[in-house]
């Protein structure tokens, strides 16, 4: 199995990169400005994977669709195929909304929505002439709205939509379009974000705590088998029982 994921550097990307290299999949992960991360993030999933493997690193900026369709070539030319899509990269730029710049509005979209599209589009002829393959969406539980967050969970819901479309075009073409909607996960993305919210997640989750990196890594696994061809526009929830953002 041949996997691109991309934001694969760090935080859940990384995990899920981590997940298909110890089942044994070639990986491509992207990473946007951190090289240093996402050459460290290859040599752990090497280590783990063994030498057959191939273990690569591309920089992108998914929001850029010329670069999208020429690194998801080289990732092809790299990998020999490949099988699974992950949309991962993911921004935050919380503001509210009556006084969100145009930027924070535009940068959020053109990550959270745009690139995946982006990304979708320049696979999809690919998939479509192996008549196989998966995509798998990351959004979030904010795609059900999410105070401070307009631009975030318009993006996720946006994402959500993108997903169910794609699984009802491609559907009968051999290709699956699925979306993770993880919770609260414990990552760098949180850590830069506001104590408040962590503490509504650990009181409000039926589960009682943040969920993991590889918790998410397992459910994109899941949905990525060979037996998971039934599962097909799909939102499965990775969040504890809890549905709900602040
Ligand atoms: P991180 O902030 O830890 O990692 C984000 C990754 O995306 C990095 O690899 C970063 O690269 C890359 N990236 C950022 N901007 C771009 C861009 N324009 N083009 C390409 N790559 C880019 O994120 P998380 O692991 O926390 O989140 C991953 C996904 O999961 C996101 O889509 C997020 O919305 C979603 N999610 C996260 C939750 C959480 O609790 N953490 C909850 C629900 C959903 P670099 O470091 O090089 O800049």
């Amino acid at each position: 199995m041949n996997l691109l994921v991309t934001g694969g550097s760090r935080g859940i990307g990384r995990a899920i990169a981590m997940r298909f290299g110890a089942e044994g999949a070639n990986v491509a992960l992207t990473y946007m400005s951190d090289e240093e991360a996402a050459k460290s993030a290859v040599h752990q999933i090497r280590e783990q994977a063994g030498e057959q493997a191939t273990i690569k690193a591309f920089q992108l900026d998914v929001r850029k669709s010329e670069a999208v369709d020429e690194t998801i070539e080289a990732v092809i030319q790299s990998l020999d195929g490949l099988d699974v899509v992950v949309n991962n990269a993911g921004i935050m730029d919380n503001q509210a909304a009556a006084m969100m710049s145009d930027e924070a509005w535009s940068r959020v979209m053109d990550t959270n929505l745009t690139g995946p599209f982006y990304v979708c589009r320049s696979v999809l002829t690919h998939f479509m002439l192996q008549r196989s393959g998966r995509i798998v969406n990351i959004a979030s539980i904010a795609e059900d709205g999410a105070s401070g967050q307009a631009n975030y969970a318009a993006s996720k819901a946006g994402l959500i939509g993108l997903t169910r479309s794609l699984a009802r075009e491609y559907g009968p073409r051999g290709i699956t379009a699925n979306a993770v909607v993880p919770g609260l996960i414990e990552t760098e993305m949180i850590e830069e974000g506001d104590d408040r919210l962590v503490d509504y997640w650990e009181k409000s989750c039926p589960v009682g705590r943040l969920g993991t990196v590889e918790e998410v890594a397992d459910a994109v696994w899941f949905l990525s088998r060979r037996e998971s061809s039934f599962i097909n526009g799909a939102t499965l929830r990775v969040s504890g029982g809890l549905d709900a953002a602040p």
